[in-house]
């Protein structure tokens, strides 16, 4: 069993544009050396592309995170976001955290159905312990909403970084960590900080397009010190194959029961699916 806890999706009519934009991001940022001869991404970036995506990869759920940059188009991708949900595919909320109804935003997510929302600091121009960052946390956790955010650096967009390790520990200062995932395995190519300030702590991780970037030694110490029971799977499709990250995991010579937890079991007790 694997469920892939993040990738992205667009809707069909602007999948293609949207991808370019993306990748013409992570040209500008890393160089045309980067960019040249790597498939920059894996699926054409529309719901059918992760379908047969997940069927060449043998994932059995994917979860979908949108994200909101513009405020204006919070309810036209919620609304996509609720459209796309069958057996196999779920989709989160999101909004940006300083629209002025992102209460009521959260609380219309929440009546739907949905059980999480995404948040990208680094898109939203806002730290992730700014206090219009720390309400939304809060009030999704007592709504019962997961979040899952960007953390550390972000391979398309400039600095400053919103969401770095020692922000979120921040944050977690201000509320328990059940509800939060932080992707990225904690921060992007910051890994000595998620060591230095997150391990052990309440909060989830994810294992999303880390595979190039960190050493296989220092990610195996921090799922091994942090606790598998808290991260989760997820491939960041279409940047990452899943079937790539799930290679790399088990790379690590991880034990049967931390690689259960990780591709489905912490995954079923988040979602309620047990
Ligand atoms: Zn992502």
């Amino acid at each position: 069993m694997l469920i892939d806890f993040h990738t992205h999706i667009f809707p069909d009519a602007i999948a293609a544009r949207t991808l370019e934009i993306l990748v013409n991001g992570i040209r500008r940022q890393q160089g045309d050396a980067f960019v040249a001869g790597r498939t920059m991404h894996h699926t054409d970036g529309t719901l059918q592309g992760l379908l047969d995506s997940m069927e060449d990869n043998h994932v059995d759920m994917s979860i979908c995170l949108p994200i909101v940059t513009k405020m204006t188009q919070t309810e036209s991708i919620n609304r996509f976001a609720y459209g796309i949900r069958n057996q196999v595919t779920q989709s989160f909320g999101s909004l940006h955290p300083l629209q002025p109804d992102w209460e009521q935003v959260l609380e219309q997510l929440a009546e739907k159905g949905f059980r999480g929302i995404k948040l990208h600091h680094q898109f939203q121009l806002c730290d992730i312990d700014s206090k219009e960052s720390i309400r939304v946390l809060k009030k999704a956790g007592a709504l019962g909403l997961l979040v899952i955010f960007h953390a550390g650096a972000d391979i398309g967009l400039p600095p400053p970084v919103y969401a770095t390790p020692e922000k979120i520990r921040n944050v977690l200062t201000e509320m328990d960590g059940s509800h939060l995932i932080a992707a990225h395995l904690g921060g992007w190519r910051m890994w000595d900080d998620v060591e230095r300030y997150l391990l052990g702590t309440s909060i989830y991780l994810d294992t999303a397009y880390i595979r190039e970037y960190i050493d296989p030694v220092q990610c195996k110490r921090i799922i091994d010190a942090h606790g598998a029971d808290r991260v989760l799977f997820g491939s960041d499709s279409p940047w990452e194959n899943p079937s790539e990250t799930l290679a790399f995991l088990q790379s690590l010579a991880l034990t049967q029961e931390q690689m259960d937890a990780i591709t489905h079991r912490n995954a079923q007790r988040l979602l309620g699916l047990e």
